[in-house]
């Protein structure tokens, strides 16, 4: 008998919802984390009295009531609807791609006219099954769109022309022939009153969680401990990127404090020009309807990554997609370790996925 019955590497929200459920059912847990902090990416810091999204901006939405009804166990969600503005060159435009786009973009005041516009410029470029992200593009909200308000800001973000980016990506984004600037297709969206840190702390609520642990650096030793491992760091550095590495795309911030209490009037402002170096500018208090007196923004910078950087986007290209088949292969052949999470799945993930996911496995293992 070992000591745990499961180690959780890693304390963001795949491993904590794990360890929570695990928990919960009366398994002993341990969660280590080679950060100094739990939450993993979704982890918010005070600075002025102002939640900070440090490793990037979340937005909660699902439409899975079940992943609802479980997070909203931990926190108090807020009714924040995500509503980014695009900047272009000074040009402000609504997003996602609906009427009040599209009434800016081309004067056009009906839906009808706005699809026939649309439906031209596909034409014009000729684009009959759309084959990369510039073509799906360009077939879903047409040429001046294209141009303005996906071109500079996809290549900025991704290092790559749009034409050799896979058209999934920009299937994210919803276009509407309604005026309507929620980004989200979800039933359910908000922000966790308080930030997403206390929300974790709160799950991870009676669980032993060690912190500044580098499971790589002591392995044998944590291995011996738990009966089984529940893995979400990066699936190709556990097998000592014996394969070759798997690429994302890192993001870096420059957080400014202000003092004013609105610098831009909204969450989200995307630069979506390519000139502008930064892809876009989060001021984190209108995430929470902040009426602090000062405020701080961050300014977000795509970049390519190399080992040792910060992971943030996995490629999700024929080439990596291959390579982590072979490593999931692998991962399938190591008994009592299971992959989990954006990193150990090589998935570009929302939240409400991973917790889905996280829940599934712990059906698997006897602890929902
Ligand atoms: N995108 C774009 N213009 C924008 C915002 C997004 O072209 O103003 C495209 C871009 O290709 C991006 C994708 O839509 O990679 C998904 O963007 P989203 O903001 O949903 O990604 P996040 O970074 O929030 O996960």
């Amino acid at each position: 008998m070992k000591k745990y019955d499961y180690l959780v590497v890693g304390a963001g929200l795949y491993g904590a919802v794990f360890a929570e459920r695990a928990h919960k059912a009366g398994k002993s847990v341990l969660v280590i984390d080679k950060r100094s902090h739990i939450a993993g990416n979704v982890y918010t810091e005070s600075i002025e009295d102002i939640n900070v999204h440090v490793y990037g901006a979340h937005i909660f939405h699902t439409n899975d009531k079940e992943v609802w009804d479980y997070i909203t166990d931990f926190a108090e969600f807020n009714r924040f609807t995500n509503s980014p503005v695009a900047n272009y060159k000074g040009e402000l435009y609504s997003l996602p791609f609906n009427m009040y786009t599209f009434n800016k973009m081309w004067g056009v005041v009906t839906p009808e006219q706005a699809e026939r516009k649309i439906k031209e410029q596909r034409e014009q470029a000729g684009i009959t099954e759309p084959k990369n992200l510039e073509e799906q593009a360009i077939s879903l909200v047409g040429t001046d769109i294209y141009e303005k308000l996906i071109k500079g800001y996809t290549e900025k973000q991704w290092g790559r022309p749009c034409k050799e980016l896979p058209a999934f990506i920009i299937k994210r984004l919803p276009v509407r022939l309604v005026f309507d600037n929620n980004y989200f297709n979800a039933k359910y969206q908000g922000i966790p009153m308080g930030g997403y840190t206390k929300m974790v702390e709160n799950m991870l609520d009676g669980v032993e969680v060690r912190l500044n642990e580098d499971y790589f650096d002591k392995k044998d030793y944590y291995d011996a401990l738990a009966e089984k491992v529940i893995y979400t760091g990066a699936i190709d550095r556990y097998f000592n990127y014996k394969l070759g590495v798997l690429e994302y795309r890192s993001v870096r911030f420059e957080t400014e404090v202000l003092d004013m209490p609105n610098y831009q009037g909204n969450a989200a402002v995307n630069y979506t020009d390519s000139e502008t170096p930064y892809t876009r500018i989060i001021e984190h208090k209108w995430f929470e309807f902040g009426t602090q007196d000062k405020t701080v923004i961050s300014k977000e910078y795509s970049s390519e990554w190399k080992v040792g950087d910060e992971p943030y986007y996995p490629i999700n290209d024929d080439k990596n997609c291959e390579l982590y088949a072979k490593y999931k292969a692998l991962a399938e052949k190591e008994s009592n370790v299971i992959f989990g999470g954006r990193l150990g799945e090589y998935k570009y993930y929302d939240m409400d996925a991973v917790i889905a996911s996280a829940l599934t496995l712990c059906k698997k293992e006897g602890v929902r």
